[in-house]
């Protein structure tokens, strides 16, 4: 079954899916496993292994992502909440979480 790689905009994560090769065609989205929002196909040529994401990658993201990566990274969950702030709810609220959960 082939593969194929998706962007979720609203985690900034990609993720992988399988389909059928009969319906391969039309799959130009697939639901997000993590917050099921509808996440664009992403073509990767098969035989070039898919490279980690680098903070020049990073660079790439639009400014208030950039952001919010920042502080992610750097596990400053309030700040990154903060940056989410407008951006993805989703992310305001995992970020909240985790500063509850550590107590910062
Ligand atoms: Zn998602």
């Amino acid at each position: 079954m082939p593969v194929y790689e998706y962007f979720c905009r609203n985690c900034n994560k990609p993720f992988e899916a399988y389909y059928k090769l009969s319906q391969s065609e039309g799959q130009k989205s697939s639901p997000c496993p993590v917050c099921r929002q509808a996440a664009a196909r992403v073509f990767t040529p098969i035989a070039i292994p898919r490279v980690e994401r680098t903070d020049s990658d990073l660079m790439d993201d639009p400014p208030e992502y950039r952001k919010m990566h920042y502080y992610e990274k750097r596990r400053d969950w309030r700040r990154a909440a903060d940056a989410a702030e407008g951006v993805s709810e989703y992310a305001k609220q995992k970020f909240l979480q985790k500063a509850q959960e550590e107590g910062v």
